[in-house]
């Protein structure tokens, strides 16, 4: 697979195509400035609804062809993905920033979660259920719901658009795939792979862009279901947008992630859990640690040794194999994170690591930040109720079990929250009172696999949970029928 030409453009109806007005974006790699990757483009509403076009030319067809036959192409995508997967990890990299072993998990899991909803096809029956009628039977069975539309984030830029389009297809919907400005190369790679999957033309299209596509596609009455991952504010945006219609959405939005540690808790593997889920990826995913609720008793021991292991990490691009943490995406998230933390600071908190971009010797021009750990910050300041999306640690002390989930849950999101202790009864109980969608307990706060639902509660989710069977319940209506045989 070559970066070729193609690759800059919309994907729509089954070939490649100019955005209507011609716009295009450059796009530069986030851990080295100099290195331009392309311009791709930022289409118009007008380009949308050619997409939009095609997706509904398709549907009936594809909506008819069995479910079986569409878990064929799925089986077809997952080699392909497995064949590419060097192309698709430094693709990943290049214009992520994330180191390649990251990336290179990320295509790993991308196929596992194509292979998982391939095996779907096999399972997407509905229900017998008992006739009030003598000769009749009846049952349920699921239908796709038509177009959807598939707005994406930048932080998995292939994860996330797979784990919607892989259930989406097998559903028999047809997909207008929206990813975010800043990866379209990968977006790009992944639409080329769907290609030689040899998917019916109009099945899959992909539109480039920003804000203008996203609110184009949710606003196009012939798109039936809008499949989200982003910020609250967008999520909220769509919805409203949706509502005069009842468009059917998914939402999958922020977090403020905690990890609670007991007084009773083994340190070491508290303290290796934390500096895994905060500092990874950059801190830059939905389920990051961004908090760490510790019982005061153990709480200096355990940053000592947060502060120890976070500060061997090696900052520095995600291209060169010794890197433990990649930039951010932009220079606006890095302003972002040092203004948090400065502020935060400046209101009596104390910076125990970091808080600053690493020297400029060390990195190349890119959008470095130094893992960060704050103590001290009062728990209803913006660092510790705010996303921050970057290598930010904020340390709140709590007294006991009680203290802690009220800390922990005292935030409006609720997507991932962790719990280490040795005490089962607090274990059991951690499970039933952390307000999250996905809880750990001893293990860290980040990771899914793809069987299992990936979802949150309070602000963090709204709709049907991603991955996993569940999803279908976004991709499908169920329907009923009684069938007379007298
Ligand atoms: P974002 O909300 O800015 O953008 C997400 C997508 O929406 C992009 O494709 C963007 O172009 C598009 N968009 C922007 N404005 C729009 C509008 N008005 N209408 C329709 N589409 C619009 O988010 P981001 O900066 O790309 O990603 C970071 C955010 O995503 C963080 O808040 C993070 O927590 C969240 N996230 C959540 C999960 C999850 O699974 N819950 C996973 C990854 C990221």
């Amino acid at each position: 697979m070559t970066s070729s030409d193609h690759l800059r453009l919309n994907h729509i109806a089954g070939a490649w195509h100019a955005p209507a007005g011609a716009k295009f974006q450059p796009k530069r790699n986030p851990g080295d400035l100099t290195d331009v990757i392309g311009e791709f483009p930022e289409s118009s509403a007008d380009d949308v609804t050619e997409a939009v076009d095609a997706a509904s030319e398709a549907a009936a067809a594809w909506s008819r062809t069995g479910p079986v036959e569409r878990a064929e192409y799925l089986y077809r995508l997952e080699r392909l993905l497995h064949a590419h997967a060097d192309d698709l990890a430094h693709a990943i990299t290049r214009e992520h920033g994330k180191p390649l072993r990251d990336a290179r998990g990320e295509v790993a899991r991308a196929c596992a979660i194509t292979a998982f909803f391939a095996g779907e096809g096999r399972r997407l029956g509905g229900r017998t259920a008992p006739a009030d009628d003598n000769d009749t039977l009846a049952l349920t069975f699921r239908a796709p719901i038509g177009v959807v539309g598939l707005i994406t984030p930048w932080n998995f830029p292939l994860a996330i658009p797979v784990w919607k389009l892989a259930p989406a297809l097998v559903s028999g919907c047809t997909v207008v795939m929206k990813p975010s400005p800043f990866t379209p190369l990968t977006a790009a790679l992944l639409t080329d792979l769907v290609t030689r999957a040899g998917l019916p033309t109009g099945v899959v299209n992909l539109v480039q862009g920003g804000r203008t596509a996203g609110e184009a596609l949710a606003a196009d009455a012939r798109v039936r279901g809008v499949s989200f991952t982003g910020s609250v504010p967008v999520g909220r945006a769509i919805q409203i947008a949706g509502a005069p219609r009842f468009l059917r959405t998914q939402l999958e939005m922020g977090g403020k992630n905690a990890v609670i540690v007991l007084a009773d808790a083994d340190l070491d593997r508290a303290a290796a859990a934390v500096v895994h889920g905060a500092f990874g990826q950059s801190g830059q995913r939905c389920s990051a640690t961004s908090r760490l609720v510790a019982d005061v008793r153990i709480k200096e021991q355990l940053i000592e040794r947060i502060v120890a292991s976070a500060s061997r990490l090696r900052v520095g691009p995600g291209l060169d194999e010794r890197s433990d943490l990649g930039p951010l995406i932009s220079a606006e998230r890095l302003a972002a994170c040092e203004e948090a933390v400065a502020e935060a600071v400046c209101d009596g908190a104390v910076l125990r690591l970091g808080g600053d971009r690493p020297s400029r010797d060390t990195v190349p021009d890119g959008h470095y930040f130094r893992p960060t750990v704050v103590d001290g910050a009062d728990p209803g300041s913006p660092l510790a109720q705010e996303e921050i999306f970057g290598p930010v640690l904020t340390v709140l002390g709590c007294d006991g079990y009680e203290d802690a989930i009220a800390l922990a849950n005292g935030v409006r999101y609720g997507m991932s929250g962790t719990l280490f202790t040795r005490d089962s009864r607090a274990m059991f109980a951690g499970m039933r009172d952390l307000e999250a969608g996905m809880i750990h307990i001893n293990r860290p706060g980040v990771g899914a696999y793809p069987h299992l639902p990936h979802v949150g509660t309070k602000e963090s989710q709204a709709g049907p949970a991603e991955c996993s069977a569940e999803t279908l319940d976004f991709y499908t209506e169920t329907r009923s029928a009684c069938l007379d045989y007298s």
